[in-house]
């Protein structure tokens, strides 16, 4: 969690002026620009990781969602009014009290972030284990100390009160009925505000983990959940990894339509390129790669359909999300344009709240779409096919720029040897371990991809061969330090790599022989061993 205070005031400030401003001249278009603000308020809040309060809003948000009425007929009860006033004000205490108690320790992070520390993972990293059997974790917290996460055991009397907050809260209620797990879950989670609440519980049925969720907790791990399982998830949560923002093509001929749109989109941080004419749409495609087009069904010389209709003959766009802006409410219109592909219609004049529900909901489902097919199901880096077309990418994109990239295929050693003795489901699991302390440890700019079962390559933009044998061989002996688990005992295990270069050579192909005959001779020589030419 990095969360600038300076930010998180400043979002909460507006909220309060919206909100403000709406109590002055209780109208529609005021109580829209509140809702607006507090749905962007929401999702600033979520991509900060800020869980509780996230939760607290979002709750709020329920509500004015609720309370959404027609233009000319806007008017809310005084009770309504009154519990809106009570939830913007205890929002508006944690957010404070938020700040108040974690400003200095915040900034001195996000200090060190800045200086370029070659790795995406927060050095402050912390989770707590939360619970009267903490012993049962203490491989679980060995473990994680390997991908540089601290844990820490506290007995659920002795929660520290005024430590900083950790990252992640495990929450371990095994010896605990249902209603006091509940009302642990709650004082936890008010406690909080900024940690992501997992609960490990016996209990599983459909009723006990809405409760659990109701009383305010992120994830629910069942007691037999693996424990190779909740470290992957944690490792997850800890990466921090952040969504570029998304990307909305508006096509639409009327100027004051399109510019009403852009804006509404930009409040959630959501960025835009417009275009008036059709015909533009797939230069527009092509040059801003949106993730969803916003088509207007009525334009001159051609409907939106007719556009989506061109769009779709197109492979690359096939997936693309189109969500059309009409008019009017013609029923078998409507229908018409949902056949021919499209993924949803809205009625102009649009409500910009529920414009952006749409049209966020539509990415989120697209994204995790393009992320199955990208990536790989054991490890979730890009997957063979990607990883090569992502080297043919940074290939072009440095040949046009001037820059020098470094390529590396890593093989895992006497991998076969780790199978017979332990079992492929442990092989596995070693496979998960290199790929996460390779996720965590390379920069933002590099990319990682399972090449074959136990084999990766890795690209590092803008790196010769002596950064990418220094960057690599840290890595090579952290994971050389890692026990991992097997029944009661552990064992180790080790890597090679081969390091090629561009533009020492000059195209995929070649770079990845380069790479797989260094990591060849790397082998020959020994293995647990990077190998360059340079
Ligand atoms: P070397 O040091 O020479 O690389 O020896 P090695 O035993 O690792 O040899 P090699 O790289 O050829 O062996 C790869 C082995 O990895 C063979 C295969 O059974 C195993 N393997 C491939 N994919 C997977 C997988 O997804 N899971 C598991 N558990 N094993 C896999
Ligand atoms: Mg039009
Ligand atoms: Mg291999
Ligand atoms: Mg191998």
């Amino acid at each position: 969690m990095s969360c600038p205070p300076a930010d998180l005031k400043k979002k909460s400030d507006e909220l309060l002026f919206k909100w403000w401003t709406y109590l002055k001249s209780p109208d529609f278009e005021p109580f829209v620009e509140f809702a607006v603000c507090l749905s962007s308020f929401s999702d600033f809040l979520q991509n900060q990781g800020l869980s509780g309060l996230h939760q607290l809003s979002h709750q709020l948000e329920h509500k004015v969602l609720a309370l959404f009425d027609e233009a000319d007929q806007h008017q809310m009860s005084v009770d309504s009014l009154n519990e809106l006033c009570t939830q913007i004000e205890s929002l508006g205490v944690r957010v404070t009290h938020f700040i108040d108690s974690n400003s200095r320790p915040m900034e001195q992070r996000r200090e060190t972030q800045e200086a370029g520390i070659a790795s995406s993972l927060d050095a402050t990293q912390r989770v707590w284990f939360i619970g009267n059997s903490v012993s049962s974790w203490r491989a679980l917290m060995t473990q994680l100390t390997y991908f540089g996460i601290q844990a820490e055991p506290h007995p659920l009397q002795g929660v520290p009160c005024e430590a900083q907050e950790p990252s992640i809260l495990l929450f371990d209620t095994r010896d605990l009925a249902l209603a006091s797990a509940c009302d642990h879950i709650q004082a936890l989670r008010t406690r909080f505000s900024a940690s992501k609440l997992l609960v490990y519980s016996q209990l599983t049925d459909f009723n006990s983990v809405k409760v659990m969720l109701r009383a305010g907790c992120d994830l629910c791990f069942a007691a037999s959940t693996p424990q190779s399982t909740i470290l992957g998830r944690i490792i997850e949560l800890c990466s921090n990894e952040e969504e570029p923002p998304y990307r909305v093509l508006v096509v639409e001929d009327s100027p004051t339509a399109s510019m009403s749109i852009q804006r509404t989109l930009k409040q959630t941080g959501i960025e835009s390129f417009a275009v008036a004419n059709p015909a533009e749409v797939l230069n527009g495609l092509r040059q801003f790669q949106p993730d969803l087009v916003l088509m207007d069904m009525y334009m001159p010389d051609c409907t939106g359909v007719e556009a989506t209709r061109v769009i779709r003959q197109h492979a690359e766009f096939l997936s693309t999300p189109v969500v059309y802006l009409s008019g009017d409410g013609d029923m078998a219109l409507q229908v018409d344009a949902l056949r021919l592909g499209g993924d949803h219609f809205l009625t102009k004049p649009f409500n910009p709240v529920f414009l952006n529900a749409v049209v966020k909901s539509k990415i989120e489902r697209y994204r995790a779409l393009r992320r199955s097919m990208q990536n790989d199901g054991l490890t979730g880096l890009f997957n063979h096919r990607t990883i090569k077309e992502k080297l043919n990418a940074a290939i072009n994109e440095a040949a046009s720029s001037g820059k020098q990239i470094a390529v590396a295929m890593i093989d895992i050693d006497q991998f076969k040897t780790v199978n017979d003795n332990y079992g492929h489901p442990t092989g596995d699991q070693v496979i998960r371990s290199l790929a996460w302390l390779l996720k965590q440890r390379l920069r933002k700019t590099d990319l990682v991809g399972r090449y074959g079962g136990e084999e990766f390559l890795v690209i590092l933009p803008g790196s010769d061969f002596n950064q990418a044998f220094e960057i690599l061989d840290r890595i090579r002996v952290d994971f050389s330090r890692i026990r991992h688990p097997f029944e009661e005992r552990w064992f180790k295990s080790t890597f090679s790599a081969g390091v090629s270069h561009f533009p020492s050579t000059r195209n995929a192909e070649a770079l990845v022989n380069e790479a797989d005959q260094m990591l060849y001779d790397a082998k020959l020589g020994g293995r647990n061993c990077i190998l360059t030419r340079g």
